[in-house]
């Protein structure tokens, strides 16, 4: 996967990054969603099917904070700004180049 963390000129325009949240690390508390200025992120319960796909401990992990998790419903609009990525407690996001893995 190709991923950066401000590695080009920002922000850039809409539709050519979008986060990509680690949902093994992610605990769901919301910064990202409060420092996203082009409202990407919502902070809800997780997927049946994400959940399944954790690890053993990551499902321990995911009970502990109640399921909550961060999913990007409004991918598209990023901008690459890089303000998810810094404001994320567990540095769970990174921002990948559409077209890339
Ligand atoms: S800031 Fe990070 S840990 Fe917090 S909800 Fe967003 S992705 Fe998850
Ligand atoms: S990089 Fe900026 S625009 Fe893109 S999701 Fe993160 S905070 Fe929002």
């Amino acid at each position: 996967m190709t991923t950066t963390a401000r590695t080009e000129p920002c922000p850039q325009p809409a539709g050519v990054y979008v986060p990509v949240i680690d949902r093994s690390r992610c605990e769901g508390k919301a910064d990202c969603v409060r420092v996203c200025p082009v409202a990407v992120f919502e902070v809800r319960r997780i997927d049946d099917a994400d959940f399944a796909a954790l690890s053993w401990l990551g499902k321990v992990k995911s009970v502990a904070h109640r399921r909550q998790t961060a999913y990007t419903p409004n991918a598209e609009a990023c901008e690459a700004c890089g303000e998810c990525v810094n404001a994320c407690p567990e540095k769970a996001i990174k921002l990948r180049k559409l077209g890339t893995r």
